[in-house]
Protein backbone atom coordinates (compact mmCIF):
# COMPACT_ATOMS: atom_id res chain seq x y z
CA UNK A 1 0.00 0.00 0.00
CA UNK A 2 1.16 3.33 -0.81
CA UNK A 3 -0.26 6.59 0.19
CA UNK A 4 -1.17 7.16 -3.11
CA UNK A 5 -3.47 4.47 -2.69
CA UNK A 6 -5.12 5.46 -0.18
CA UNK A 7 -6.38 8.56 -2.54
CA UNK A 8 -3.96 11.46 -0.89
CA UNK A 9 -3.61 14.28 -3.55
CA UNK A 10 -0.45 15.27 -5.47
CA UNK A 11 1.24 17.93 -3.07
CA UNK A 12 0.75 16.15 0.10
CA UNK A 13 2.46 13.13 -1.62
CA UNK A 14 5.13 15.60 -2.58
CA UNK A 15 5.60 16.56 1.13
CA UNK A 16 5.49 13.03 2.11
CA UNK A 17 8.44 11.89 -0.16
CA UNK A 18 10.43 15.23 1.34
CA UNK A 19 9.97 13.63 4.60
CA UNK A 20 10.76 9.98 3.54
CA UNK A 21 7.49 8.42 4.53
CA UNK A 22 7.29 5.61 2.10
CA UNK A 23 4.41 3.64 3.67
CA UNK A 24 1.22 4.07 5.99
CA UNK A 25 1.52 3.16 8.90
CA UNK A 26 -1.28 1.09 10.10
CA UNK A 27 -2.95 3.79 11.49
CA UNK A 28 -2.81 5.88 8.58
CA UNK A 29 -3.79 3.48 6.47
CA UNK A 30 -7.44 2.82 8.41
CA UNK A 31 -7.74 6.58 9.71
CA UNK A 32 -7.05 8.44 6.10
CA UNK A 33 -9.91 6.39 4.19
CA UNK A 34 -12.44 7.18 6.83
CA UNK A 35 -11.57 10.76 7.67
CA UNK A 36 -11.80 11.73 4.12
CA UNK A 37 -15.15 9.88 3.88
CA UNK A 38 -16.61 12.31 6.26
CA UNK A 39 -16.56 9.95 9.42
CA UNK A 40 -16.15 10.25 12.78
CA UNK A 41 -13.15 8.36 14.22
CA UNK A 42 -12.28 7.24 17.51
CA UNK A 43 -9.02 5.63 17.13
CA UNK A 44 -6.47 4.12 19.59
CA UNK A 45 -3.02 3.42 18.36
CA UNK A 46 0.64 3.30 20.35
CA UNK A 47 2.30 6.00 20.48
CA UNK A 48 4.91 6.96 18.10
CA UNK A 49 3.04 4.88 15.40
CA UNK A 50 2.28 8.07 12.81
CA UNK A 51 -1.25 9.30 13.85
CA UNK A 52 0.00 12.77 13.65
CA UNK A 53 -0.27 11.93 9.90
CA UNK A 54 -3.34 9.70 10.46
CA UNK A 55 -5.16 12.75 11.04
CA UNK A 56 -3.52 15.66 9.61
CA UNK A 57 -3.28 14.52 5.67
CA UNK A 58 -6.92 13.78 5.17
CA UNK A 59 -7.60 16.79 7.34
CA UNK A 60 -5.40 18.84 4.73
CA UNK A 61 -7.16 17.12 1.86
CA UNK A 62 -10.55 17.98 2.97
CA UNK A 63 -9.87 21.67 3.27
CA UNK A 64 -8.20 21.81 0.15
CA UNK A 65 -11.10 20.19 -2.00
CA UNK A 66 -13.93 21.70 0.00
CA UNK A 67 -13.15 24.86 1.82
CA UNK A 68 -14.67 28.37 1.13
CA UNK A 69 -12.19 30.78 2.54
CA UNK A 70 -11.58 31.17 5.69
CA UNK A 71 -13.14 33.81 7.54
CA UNK A 72 -11.79 37.02 9.95
CA UNK A 73 -11.37 35.72 13.38
CA UNK A 74 -11.78 32.48 12.34
CA UNK A 75 -10.92 28.73 11.93
CA UNK A 76 -11.94 25.72 9.67
CA UNK A 77 -10.27 22.69 12.16
CA UNK A 78 -9.63 22.89 15.13
CA UNK A 79 -6.83 20.43 16.74
CA UNK A 80 -6.87 20.26 20.88
CA UNK A 81 -4.10 19.04 22.64
CA UNK A 82 -3.58 19.06 25.90
CA UNK A 83 0.14 20.54 26.33
CA UNK A 84 1.82 23.67 24.98
CA UNK A 85 4.68 21.00 23.65
CA UNK A 86 2.57 18.94 22.19
CA UNK A 87 0.71 21.63 20.52
CA UNK A 88 3.78 22.70 19.24
CA UNK A 89 5.15 19.84 17.80
CA UNK A 90 2.00 19.18 16.50
CA UNK A 91 1.63 22.39 14.40
CA UNK A 92 5.25 21.51 12.84
CA UNK A 93 4.10 18.22 11.52
CA UNK A 94 0.97 19.93 10.44
CA UNK A 95 2.45 22.69 8.53
CA UNK A 96 4.88 20.46 7.08
CA UNK A 97 2.36 18.22 5.39
CA UNK A 98 0.54 21.35 4.24
CA UNK A 99 3.92 22.83 2.72
CA UNK A 100 2.60 22.94 -0.71
CA UNK A 101 -0.63 23.51 -0.17
CA UNK A 102 -2.35 27.47 0.00
CA UNK A 103 -3.20 26.62 3.96
CA UNK A 104 -2.98 28.35 6.88
CA UNK A 105 -1.71 26.90 10.46
CA UNK A 106 -0.90 28.41 13.56
CA UNK A 107 -0.63 27.38 17.43
CA UNK A 108 -2.10 28.84 20.32
CA UNK A 109 -1.54 27.72 23.73
CA UNK A 110 -1.16 29.52 27.74
CA UNK A 111 2.31 30.25 29.02
CA UNK A 112 3.06 33.11 26.44
CA UNK A 113 1.58 36.76 25.54
CA UNK A 114 -1.66 36.75 23.99
CA UNK A 115 -1.69 39.52 22.11
CA UNK A 116 0.20 38.23 19.20
CA UNK A 117 -2.04 35.31 19.16
CA UNK A 118 -5.22 37.62 18.47
CA UNK A 119 -2.99 39.69 16.16
CA UNK A 120 -2.26 36.17 14.25
CA UNK A 121 -6.31 35.05 14.27
CA UNK A 122 -7.80 38.45 12.92
CA UNK A 123 -7.22 37.03 8.85
CA UNK A 124 -9.00 33.84 10.28
CA UNK A 125 -6.64 30.34 10.17
CA UNK A 126 -7.78 27.26 8.27
CA UNK A 127 -6.24 24.92 10.59
CA UNK A 128 -6.09 25.85 14.55
CA UNK A 129 -3.64 23.51 17.22
CA UNK A 130 -4.57 24.70 20.53
CA UNK A 131 -4.70 23.50 24.40
CA UNK A 132 -8.31 24.29 25.73
CA UNK A 133 -7.48 27.31 28.31
CA UNK A 134 -6.28 29.62 25.85
CA UNK A 135 -8.56 28.30 23.19
CA UNK A 136 -11.82 29.60 25.40
CA UNK A 137 -9.89 32.56 26.40
CA UNK A 138 -9.05 33.76 22.56
CA UNK A 139 -12.90 32.97 22.05
CA UNK A 140 -14.24 34.55 25.16
CA UNK A 141 -12.19 37.83 23.97
CA UNK A 142 -13.86 37.61 20.91
CA UNK A 143 -10.75 36.99 18.76
CA UNK A 144 -11.92 33.44 17.57
CA UNK A 145 -15.18 32.43 16.26
CA UNK A 146 -16.20 29.12 16.08
CA UNK A 147 -19.08 29.07 13.51
CA UNK A 148 -17.12 27.57 10.40
CA UNK A 149 -16.00 25.04 12.29
CA UNK A 150 -16.26 22.33 10.43
CA UNK A 151 -13.49 19.35 11.90
CA UNK A 152 -13.00 18.92 15.63
CA UNK A 153 -9.81 16.55 16.61
CA UNK A 154 -8.81 15.39 19.85
CA UNK A 155 -5.45 14.67 20.41
CA UNK A 156 -4.42 12.67 23.02
CA UNK A 157 -7.95 12.89 24.70
CA UNK A 158 -7.29 10.89 27.77
CA UNK A 159 -4.47 12.96 28.56
CA UNK A 160 -6.59 16.24 28.75
CA UNK A 161 -8.83 14.58 31.10
CA UNK A 162 -5.84 13.08 33.38
CA UNK A 163 -4.88 16.94 33.41
CA UNK A 164 -8.18 18.31 34.45
CA UNK A 165 -9.29 19.84 31.31
CA UNK A 166 -13.00 18.16 31.38
CA UNK A 167 -15.19 21.14 32.09
CA UNK A 168 -12.97 23.09 29.31
CA UNK A 169 -13.66 20.15 27.21
CA UNK A 170 -17.71 20.57 28.15
CA UNK A 171 -17.17 24.53 27.38
CA UNK A 172 -15.79 24.10 24.12
CA UNK A 173 -18.10 21.63 22.80
CA UNK A 174 -20.90 23.60 23.86
CA UNK A 175 -19.09 26.44 21.46
CA UNK A 176 -19.20 24.02 18.35
CA UNK A 177 -21.47 23.99 15.67
CA UNK A 178 -23.18 20.76 15.88
CA UNK A 179 -22.86 19.70 12.12
CA UNK A 180 -18.93 18.88 12.39
CA UNK A 181 -16.22 15.96 11.96
CA UNK A 182 -14.78 14.76 14.93
CA UNK A 183 -11.66 12.94 14.94
CA UNK A 184 -11.08 11.29 19.06
CA UNK A 185 -7.33 10.68 18.88
CA UNK A 186 -5.60 8.96 22.07
CA UNK A 187 -2.66 6.48 22.66
CA UNK A 188 -4.53 4.68 25.86
CA UNK A 189 -8.71 4.64 26.30
CA UNK A 190 -10.43 4.38 29.83
CA UNK A 191 -13.59 4.14 30.33
CA UNK A 192 -14.08 7.92 30.83
CA UNK A 193 -12.70 8.56 27.60
CA UNK A 194 -15.06 5.88 25.85
CA UNK A 195 -17.83 8.30 27.76
CA UNK A 196 -16.47 10.99 26.34
CA UNK A 197 -16.41 9.70 22.86
CA UNK A 198 -19.97 8.88 23.34
CA UNK A 199 -21.12 12.53 23.58
CA UNK A 200 -18.89 14.13 21.06
CA UNK A 201 -18.70 11.65 18.63
CA UNK A 202 -21.39 10.71 15.85
CA UNK A 203 -21.40 7.00 14.59
CA UNK A 204 -17.83 6.66 15.13
CA UNK A 205 -15.36 4.35 13.06
CA UNK A 206 -13.36 2.82 15.95
CA UNK A 207 -9.48 2.24 14.48
CA UNK A 208 -7.40 0.07 17.14
CA UNK A 209 -4.24 -0.80 15.85
CA UNK A 210 -2.93 -2.19 18.69
CA UNK A 211 -4.10 -4.37 21.98
CA UNK A 212 -5.92 -2.03 24.63
CA UNK A 213 -3.08 -0.56 26.97
CA UNK A 214 0.05 -2.41 25.23
CA UNK A 215 3.65 -0.92 25.43
CA UNK A 216 5.00 -0.49 22.30
CA UNK A 217 7.37 -4.15 21.81
CA UNK A 218 10.42 -1.80 20.25
CA UNK A 219 10.66 -0.47 23.86
CA UNK A 220 13.44 -3.06 26.07
CA UNK A 221 11.68 -2.71 29.53
CA UNK A 222 13.33 -3.54 32.81
CA UNK A 223 13.03 -2.54 36.47
CA UNK A 224 15.73 -1.76 38.64
CA UNK A 225 15.11 -1.81 42.65
CA UNK A 226 17.02 0.58 44.72
CA UNK A 227 16.24 2.55 47.77
CA UNK A 228 15.02 5.77 47.37
CA UNK A 229 17.20 7.57 48.73
CA UNK A 230 20.20 6.16 46.73
CA UNK A 231 18.18 6.89 43.66
CA UNK A 232 20.57 10.15 42.52
CA UNK A 233 23.43 7.90 43.10
CA UNK A 234 22.18 4.88 40.81
CA UNK A 235 20.87 6.72 38.41
CA UNK A 236 24.48 8.48 37.79
CA UNK A 237 26.18 4.96 38.30
CA UNK A 238 23.87 3.52 35.55
CA UNK A 239 24.62 6.35 33.30
CA UNK A 240 28.62 5.87 33.27
CA UNK A 241 28.64 2.34 32.79
CA UNK A 242 26.48 2.28 30.31
CA UNK A 243 28.04 5.89 28.71
CA UNK A 244 24.44 6.66 27.95
CA UNK A 245 24.52 9.61 25.71
CA UNK A 246 20.40 11.15 25.45
CA UNK A 247 18.47 10.35 27.89
CA UNK A 248 14.99 11.47 28.99
CA UNK A 249 14.26 11.43 32.83
CA UNK A 250 11.12 11.21 34.66
CA UNK A 251 10.64 12.37 37.88
CA UNK A 252 7.57 12.97 39.50
CA UNK A 253 7.16 16.64 40.73
CA UNK A 254 8.57 20.10 40.02
CA UNK A 255 11.03 19.71 43.15
CA UNK A 256 12.30 16.39 42.04
CA UNK A 257 13.19 17.32 38.56
CA UNK A 258 15.22 20.82 39.92
CA UNK A 259 17.10 18.61 42.62
CA UNK A 260 17.92 15.99 40.12
CA UNK A 261 19.17 18.66 37.66
CA UNK A 262 21.41 20.22 40.30
CA UNK A 263 22.99 17.23 41.26
CA UNK A 264 24.03 16.20 37.67
CA UNK A 265 24.85 19.88 36.91
CA UNK A 266 27.08 19.65 40.23
CA UNK A 267 28.57 16.51 38.71
CA UNK A 268 29.54 18.33 35.64
CA UNK A 269 26.78 16.52 33.56
CA UNK A 270 25.17 18.60 31.04
CA UNK A 271 21.46 18.39 32.23
CA UNK A 272 18.96 20.53 31.99
CA UNK A 273 15.17 20.29 33.54
CA UNK A 274 11.70 21.16 32.34
CA UNK A 275 8.22 21.46 34.21
CA UNK A 276 4.82 23.00 34.67
CA UNK A 277 6.52 25.98 36.51
CA UNK A 278 8.80 27.13 34.30
CA UNK A 279 8.31 29.57 31.52
CA UNK A 280 7.06 27.95 28.12
CA UNK A 281 10.22 29.83 26.50
CA UNK A 282 12.62 28.18 28.82
CA UNK A 283 10.63 24.84 28.35
CA UNK A 284 11.04 25.03 24.72
CA UNK A 285 14.80 26.19 24.55
CA UNK A 286 15.66 23.06 27.01
CA UNK A 287 13.82 20.61 24.54
CA UNK A 288 14.89 21.85 21.72
CA UNK A 289 19.09 21.95 22.78
CA UNK A 290 17.86 18.46 23.89
CA UNK A 291 16.96 17.40 20.36
CA UNK A 292 20.00 18.66 19.02
CA UNK A 293 22.21 16.87 21.55
CA UNK A 294 23.57 19.89 23.12
CA UNK A 295 21.92 18.82 26.30
CA UNK A 296 22.67 15.22 27.47
CA UNK A 297 20.53 14.59 29.85
CA UNK A 298 16.86 16.35 30.13
CA UNK A 299 14.78 15.70 33.26
CA UNK A 300 11.05 15.98 33.05
CA UNK A 301 7.82 15.86 34.55
CA UNK A 302 4.85 14.27 33.29
CA UNK A 303 4.11 17.57 31.01
CA UNK A 304 6.65 16.59 28.93
CA UNK A 305 5.45 12.92 28.57
CA UNK A 306 3.01 13.28 26.01
CA UNK A 307 3.64 13.26 22.05
CA UNK A 308 7.17 14.45 22.32
CA UNK A 309 9.01 13.59 19.42
CA UNK A 310 12.45 13.36 19.38
CA UNK A 311 14.43 11.25 17.05
CA UNK A 312 15.92 8.34 17.80
CA UNK A 313 15.70 9.14 21.66
CA UNK A 314 17.23 5.64 22.59
CA UNK A 315 16.60 5.85 26.41
CA UNK A 316 13.37 7.10 28.73
CA UNK A 317 14.34 6.68 32.95
CA UNK A 318 11.69 6.71 34.88
CA UNK A 319 13.54 8.27 38.29
CA UNK A 320 10.20 7.74 39.52
CA UNK A 321 7.40 5.89 38.78
CA UNK A 322 4.18 7.87 37.62
CA UNK A 323 1.39 8.26 40.12
CA UNK A 324 -0.88 7.14 36.68
CA UNK A 325 -0.05 3.83 35.18
CA UNK A 326 -1.74 4.86 32.09
CA UNK A 327 1.78 7.80 31.71
CA UNK A 328 3.79 4.61 32.12
CA UNK A 329 3.22 3.94 28.37
CA UNK A 330 3.08 7.70 27.49
CA UNK A 331 6.69 7.85 28.72
CA UNK A 332 8.13 4.79 27.54
CA UNK A 333 6.40 5.68 24.18
CA UNK A 334 9.02 8.51 24.02
CA UNK A 335 11.75 5.67 22.51
CA UNK A 336 11.41 3.07 20.28
CA UNK A 337 9.20 5.27 17.93
CA UNK A 338 8.90 4.63 14.23
CA UNK A 339 10.45 1.34 14.28
CA UNK A 340 14.23 2.27 16.44
CA UNK A 341 14.27 0.74 19.43
CA UNK A 342 14.61 1.76 22.87
CA UNK A 343 15.27 1.10 26.31
CA UNK A 344 13.13 2.36 29.24
CA UNK A 345 14.56 1.87 32.68
CA UNK A 346 12.61 2.49 36.25
CA UNK A 347 14.46 3.01 39.24
CA UNK A 348 11.79 1.76 41.77
CA UNK A 349 12.10 1.64 45.73
CA UNK A 350 9.59 -0.09 48.16
CA UNK A 351 7.21 2.91 48.44
CA UNK A 352 6.62 2.43 44.82
CA UNK A 353 5.60 -1.24 45.05
CA UNK A 354 1.73 -0.20 44.27
CA UNK A 355 2.62 1.92 41.26
CA UNK A 356 4.95 -1.05 39.86
CA UNK A 357 2.26 -3.37 40.54
CA UNK A 358 -0.83 -1.17 38.92
CA UNK A 359 1.92 -0.60 35.55
CA UNK A 360 2.19 -4.29 35.26
CA UNK A 361 -1.12 -5.11 35.49
CA UNK A 362 -2.13 -1.95 32.85
CA UNK A 363 0.39 -3.37 30.28
CA UNK A 364 -0.08 -7.04 31.62
CA UNK A 365 3.50 -8.00 31.42
CA UNK A 366 5.95 -8.73 34.68
CA UNK A 367 8.84 -6.25 34.43
CA UNK A 368 11.74 -7.93 34.18
CA UNK A 369 14.26 -6.82 37.65
CA UNK A 370 17.56 -6.37 37.16
CA UNK A 371 19.70 -5.84 40.52
CA UNK A 372 22.50 -3.49 40.20
CA UNK A 373 25.59 -4.89 42.36
CA UNK A 374 26.06 -2.33 45.54
CA UNK A 375 22.52 -0.69 45.28
CA UNK A 376 20.42 -3.76 46.96
CA UNK A 377 17.99 -2.10 48.47
CA UNK A 378 17.84 -2.40 52.18
CA UNK A 379 14.02 -1.74 51.63
CA UNK A 380 12.56 -4.65 49.74
CA UNK A 381 10.54 -4.08 46.73
CA UNK A 382 8.17 -7.03 47.33
CA UNK A 383 7.56 -8.98 44.32
CA UNK A 384 4.89 -8.12 41.84
CA UNK A 385 3.34 -9.79 38.60
CA UNK A 386 0.42 -9.18 35.85
CA UNK A 387 -2.29 -10.09 38.14
CA UNK A 388 -1.91 -7.20 40.29
CA UNK A 389 -0.87 -8.85 43.33
CA UNK A 390 1.81 -7.53 45.40
CA UNK A 391 3.90 -10.42 47.08
CA UNK A 392 4.84 -10.09 50.89
CA UNK A 393 7.33 -12.58 51.51
CA UNK A 394 6.42 -14.54 55.06
CA UNK A 395 9.28 -13.54 57.25
CA UNK A 396 11.78 -16.43 57.18
CA UNK A 397 12.50 -18.35 60.91
CA UNK A 398 15.88 -17.47 62.19
CA UNK A 399 18.44 -19.67 61.29
CA UNK A 400 20.12 -21.35 64.56
CA UNK A 401 23.75 -20.17 63.82
CA UNK A 402 26.00 -22.27 62.92
CA UNK A 403 30.07 -21.86 63.38
CA UNK A 404 31.56 -20.90 60.38
CA UNK A 405 30.64 -22.45 56.46
CA UNK A 406 29.44 -20.49 53.16
CA UNK A 407 27.43 -18.04 55.78
CA UNK A 408 27.38 -14.16 54.69
CA UNK A 409 24.79 -14.68 51.18
CA UNK A 410 23.71 -11.21 50.20
CA UNK A 411 20.33 -10.62 49.33
CA UNK A 412 20.35 -10.03 45.75
CA UNK A 413 16.97 -10.04 45.63
CA UNK A 414 14.28 -11.55 42.80
CA UNK A 415 15.35 -11.58 39.61
CA UNK A 416 12.13 -12.24 36.98
CA UNK A 417 12.64 -12.91 33.53
CA UNK A 418 11.16 -11.69 30.73
CA UNK A 419 9.76 -14.80 29.88
CA UNK A 420 7.67 -14.27 33.26
CA UNK A 421 4.96 -12.48 31.25
CA UNK A 422 1.45 -13.76 33.09
CA UNK A 423 -1.03 -12.92 30.01
CA UNK A 424 -3.58 -12.92 32.67
CA UNK A 425 -6.84 -10.22 32.49
CA UNK A 426 -6.22 -7.47 34.69
CA UNK A 427 -8.90 -8.37 37.94
CA UNK A 428 -8.73 -5.50 40.00
CA UNK A 429 -8.25 -1.93 38.11
CA UNK A 430 -5.21 0.26 38.60
CA UNK A 431 -5.43 3.25 40.64
CA UNK A 432 -6.09 5.96 38.73
CA UNK A 433 -6.94 9.87 38.70
CA UNK A 434 -9.46 10.37 36.18
CA UNK A 435 -11.87 13.21 36.59
CA UNK A 436 -15.52 12.41 35.29
CA UNK A 437 -16.45 14.59 32.21
CA UNK A 438 -18.09 17.72 33.40
CA UNK A 439 -17.46 17.39 36.50
CA UNK A 440 -15.25 19.29 39.18
CA UNK A 441 -12.58 22.15 38.81
CA UNK A 442 -9.21 22.05 37.32
CA UNK A 443 -6.14 20.52 38.69
CA UNK A 444 -3.71 22.92 38.83
CA UNK A 445 -0.61 21.95 36.39
P1 LIG B 1 3.50 10.34 15.74
O1 LIG B 1 3.01 9.04 16.30
O2 LIG B 1 2.48 11.02 14.91
O3 LIG B 1 4.06 11.26 16.80
O4 LIG B 1 4.71 10.00 14.74
C1 LIG B 1 5.91 9.41 15.19
C2 LIG B 1 7.07 9.59 14.19
O5 LIG B 1 6.87 8.80 13.03
C3 LIG B 1 7.25 11.02 13.68
O6 LIG B 1 8.64 11.29 13.69
C4 LIG B 1 6.75 11.00 12.27
O7 LIG B 1 7.43 11.96 11.48
C5 LIG B 1 7.08 9.58 11.85
N1 LIG B 1 6.18 9.03 10.83
C6 LIG B 1 4.83 9.13 10.82
N2 LIG B 1 4.31 8.46 9.78
C7 LIG B 1 5.35 7.92 9.11
C8 LIG B 1 5.44 7.10 7.93
N3 LIG B 1 4.38 6.71 7.24
N4 LIG B 1 6.68 6.73 7.52
C9 LIG B 1 7.77 7.13 8.22
N5 LIG B 1 7.75 7.89 9.35
C10 LIG B 1 6.55 8.27 9.78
Amino acid sequence: MTFATLGLIEPLLRALETLGYQTPTPVQAQAIPAVLAGRDLMAAAQTGTGKTAGFALPLLQLLTMEGPKVAANSARALILCPTRELAEQVHASVAEYAQHLPLTTYAVYGGVSINPQMMKLRKGVDILVATPGRLIDLFRQNALKLDQLQTLVLDEADRMLDLGFSEELANIYRMLPKKRQTLLFSATFSDEIRSLAGQMLNDPLSIEVSPRNVAANTVKQWVVPVDKKRKAELFVHLMRKGRWKQVLVFAKTRNGVDALVDKLQGLGINADGIHGDKPQATRQRALDRFKSSEVQILVATDVAARGLDIEDLPMVVNFDLPIVAEDYIHRIGRTGRAGNTGEAISLVCADEVNMLSAIEMLTRQTLTRKMEPDFEPEHRVPDTDASGQVVKKPKKPKKPKTSGGGGGKRNLGKWVDSGDVAPAEPSIKPVRKVPVFNTGPRKKK
